[in-house]
């Protein structure tokens, strides 16, 4: 499995080569927020390996985004007042995948919140969303 593939945006994101507001890490994922966010608080959950999709990640990373996405939606809801949350990931250009580095959505849901899926991205305020990822980090 390649680790790295230089031309793949999140991998330029584990490697510090542009810039990211990463709110949780550990040895297997990272956890940085969304900048097209759907909702206050949209994060992505990426193993630090290369895996273009679900039909190419390593098991234990998966176990691992599973269980980093598990705690984001925990904070979204106890910092952030989050009322739902939806876990989105999306494989293959028919299923809406556009950065082809595996990534978990956590996208927390708030009552009555206009959001409707697919959303349409567009550009985030990066004051707002560094403020709300600096709610999320530890
Ligand atoms: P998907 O369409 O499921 O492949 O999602 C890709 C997501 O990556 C979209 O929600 C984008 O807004 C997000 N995205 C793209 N570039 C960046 C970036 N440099 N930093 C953070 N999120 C990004
Ligand atoms: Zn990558």
């Amino acid at each position: 499995m390649a680790a790295s593939d230089p031309d793949c945006l999140f991998c330029k994101i584990v490697a510090g080569e542009i810039p990211a507001t990463i709110v949780a890490e550990d040895d297997r994922t990272i956890a940085f927020m969304d900048i097209n966010p759907a909702t206050r608080g949209h994060a992505l959950v990426i193993p630090r390996a290369h895996a273009r999709d679900v039909h190419e990640i390593d098991s234990e990373d998966l176990k691992a985004v599973a269980a980093s996405a598990q705690q984001l939606a925990a904070r979204q809801r106890a910092r952030l007042g989050a009322d739902g949350v939806n876990l989105i990931n999306s494989n293959g250009p028919a299923a809406w995948q556009t950065v082809f580095h595996f990534h978990m959505h956590v996208i927390p849901r708030y009552e009555g919140d206009p959001l409707k899926l697919p959303w349409v991205p567009s550009q985030g305020d990066m004051q707002d969303i560094a403020a709300t990822g600096a709610e999320l980090a530890r």
